[in-house]
């Protein structure tokens, strides 16, 4: 058989199963049970916080972080323009303006020197993004947050367990959210979380992603509020993943030592930077063909497909989408040029070895002539 490799895939290497038939057996299948509770407070311990809200996938995660911080319309939101889509749509969703930074070349995270030129009087909030695992330089972030009393939200949907200065993402702003679609770091098969240390955004967290009821009172909702609830049986997978999530860190980090031992210093390939401050949880391993590499980055992203490894571009950035083309002026000369010669290279917790050094020896030949 014809090798395959695939860019993500879940490991259930935990307690899954037994955690979902109980779940079964108990009937406890909608959004109460005691997975819901375990999960959610041993992902608040995981994360240094207070608090911890699950809730049905990370856009909605976002979208109740930015409703509960009262971002609403004719308010504007600085986010990366190289992000998922659901970065800038939850800011859409709430009738705010996402406004974009372009990205900064080595971690490819927002850069943080080019926010304060956008800050206007209607900005409200910052939203960062881990981008691929690496974490943000939060402090200038933080800084220029005081400075204009701006709350901060990190989308950290793809840096589980990552690490700035020492300390855990999720805890650094105001509020945290977190995805376990089918290939984050850790999966529930969809699911979502937003953390805080703050208890009135918990509060107000709990009271809309509840369909806005009233925690005292049934049937009485005093706003109106979504039924962005996760499940028990989700909640179930979760708990399992989560009690393993030391391993998949250490597997992901595995994968990407062997991978920079093999594609550091290969003229024409740039990879994401480690900074000496942040601990990368490399959700996926990424490159970028730069301008010495005459073969194009779809060109080679088919010859790797041919030779049996899937790969994925970087993210289109927000600023070439039809619904964000108008909403910052300027150029993004950093986010351009990493999407146009960017991918992810295959990175589940299950490769092995020799999966990525076959993954190496098909880009080098595939990027060998134009
Ligand atoms: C995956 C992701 C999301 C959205 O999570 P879903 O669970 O797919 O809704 C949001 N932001 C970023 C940066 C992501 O990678």
């Amino acid at each position: 058989m014809k090798r395959f490799i695939p860019v993500a895939e879940p490991v259930f290497a935990g307690r899954e199963r037994e955690y979902v038939l109980d779940c079964l057996d108990s009937t406890w299948i909608s959004s109460n049970g005691k997975y819901i509770e375990r999960f959610e407070k041993t992902f608040a311990e995981f994360c240094g916080v207070r608090h911890a809200m699950a809730c049905c996938n990370g856009t909605v995660a976002l979208h109740l972080a930015l409703m509960a911080l009262g971002i609403g319309r004719g308010d504007e939101v600085i986010c990366p323009t190289l992000t998922y889509v659901a970065t800038a749509n939850a800011i859409a969703y709430c009738g705010a303006k996402p406004v974009l930074v372009d990205s900064e070349p080595r971690t490819w995270n927002l850069d943080p020197s080019k926010i304060e030129a956008l800050v206007t009087e209607k900005t409200r909030a910052i939203v960062v993004v881990h981008l691929y695992g690496h974490p943000v330089d939060m402090d200038p972030v933080l800084a220029l947050a005081r400075k204009y009393d701006l709350r901060v939200v990190e989308d950290a949907a793809e840096a589980h367990g990552a690490l700035y200065k020492g300390r855990r993402i999720g805890s650094l702003g105001d509020v945290a959210t977190f995805s376990f679609y089918g290939n984050k770091i850790i999966t529930t098969g969809e699911g979502g979380m937003v953390v805080t240390n703050h208890a009135d955004l918990a509060a107000r967290v709990r009271l809309l992603k509840g369909q806005g009821m009233d925690t005292a009172r049934r049937y009485w909702f005093p706003v109106r509020g979504y039924n962005y609830r996760m499940t028990n049986v989700a909640a179930a997978i979760g708990l399992a993943q989560l009690e393993k999530i030391e391993w998949y860190l250490e597997r992901k980090r595995e994968v990407a030592e062997r991978y920079a031992a093999r594609l550091a210093g290969v003229p024409g390939i740039v990879l994401q930077a480690e900074e000496s401050w942040a601990r990368h949880v490399f959700w996926m391993f990424s490159i970028v063909l730069d301008d010495s590499r005459k073969v194009e980055r779809d060109e080679a992203m088919r010859r790797l497909a041919e030779r049996g490894v899937e790969t994925r571009p970087l993210f289109y950035p927000m600023h070439v989408l039809p619904m964000y083309l108008d909403a910052t002026p300027g150029a993004f000369p950093v986010a351009d040029w990493l999407a146009a010669r960017g991918m992810n290279l295959p990175s589940s917790a299950r490769l092995t070895e020799s999966d990525i050094d076959f993954v190496c020896e098909q880009l080098l030949a595939s990027i060998e002539t134009a």
